[in-house]
């Protein structure tokens, strides 16, 4: 069976990178998300903001094509996600991985070309090694290719897990959580990976735990709770009101995150 649409191409601007309707996903007859529905245009940093439980992890597997939806389409710049799953790539949670065997930042990023090279083809070719070059060069790693995966720091790791991810190609990037328990030097440098991936035209989805923070990180922000409370950019977003909601009324951080948005408006 065809469908007779045209299929969009990657690069259409007019065309969103993510477009999630009426999702609905299940574990047993509990509903982890309920009808969410919302569109990423396509190089936008984006935030997933929400309290424990709501349903962050969730929507990203769903989007990843990990998880079946009870209801609802992913599409990923127009397709399908079933269909497109090399387009959008998964950074794990920093320390969720232990690597014991020596392999370097650079085979780790090459990893990312295995599904481009052909069976009958030796090595990696002239093009695999610049993609390569060119994610490590994003990510701030370059200098360190010949390292041990080993040797390297959580935050180093998440890097060259995202120089992996931008060498396999993927447009869209989801992340878990990768400011969690970092310093402010660490907490720059991701910020700066993140903006040089935006540059290059990825998109990039966030799961993020901290309000206070949030306004200054992303151009855009989900608000979950099972739910989509809201989704628009921080100043529409952090609404002492509206997060008291899906918060639970627990509005001490917004003091501070008052002070962030008075700062903005300046
Ligand atoms: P978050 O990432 O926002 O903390 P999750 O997406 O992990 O939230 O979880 C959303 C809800 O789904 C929670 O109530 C959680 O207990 C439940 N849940 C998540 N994963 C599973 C699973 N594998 N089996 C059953 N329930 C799950
Ligand atoms: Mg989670």
């Amino acid at each position: 069976m065809f469908s007779s649409e045209p299929t969009p191409t990657p690069l259409d601007p007019s065309v969103p990178a993510i477009e999630v309707e009426h999702l609905t996903v299940s574990y047993g007859s509990v509903p982890a998300l309920l009808d969410v529905s919302f569109a990423i245009p396509s190089g936008q940093l984006v935030g997933i903001i929400g309290p424990n439980g709501s349903g962050k992890s969730t929507l990203m597997k769903a989007i990843l094509g990990f998880l079946r939806p009870d209801v609802g389409t992913i599409r990923i710049f127009g397709t399908p996600v079933e269909r497109t799953r090399k387009l959008v790539a998964y950074v794990p949670q920093r320390g969720s991985v232990d690597w014991d065997f020596p392999v370097t930042v650079e085979d780790v990023a090459m990893m990312g070309r295995y599904g481009n090279i052909p069976w009958w083809q030796w090595g990696p070719s002239k093009e695999d090694r610049e993609v390569v070059d060119e994610a490590l060069s994003i990510v701030r790693m370059a200098d360190l290719r010949k390292r041990q995966i080993g040797e390297l720091s959580g935050g180093q790791q998440q890097r060259v897990f995202m120089a992996r991810a931008l060498a396999q190609g993927a447009k869209v990037v989801l992340l878990d959580e990768p400011f969690a328990g970092v310093d402010a030097a660490t907490e720059r440098a991701i910020l700066n990976v993140l903006e040089n991936a935006k540059q290059s035209g990825r998109t990039l989805v966030v799961v993020h735990h901290d309000l206070a923070t949030a306004a200054e990180f992303f151009d855009a922000i989900i608000l979950l709770k099972q739910r989509l409370f809201a989704y628009g950019t921080p100043l529409q977003i952090l609404q002492p009101e509206l997060l008291s909601e899906v918060y639970d009324g627990n509005v001490r951080a917004f003091e501070h995150l008052r002070n962030v948005l008075r700062e903005k408006a300046k």
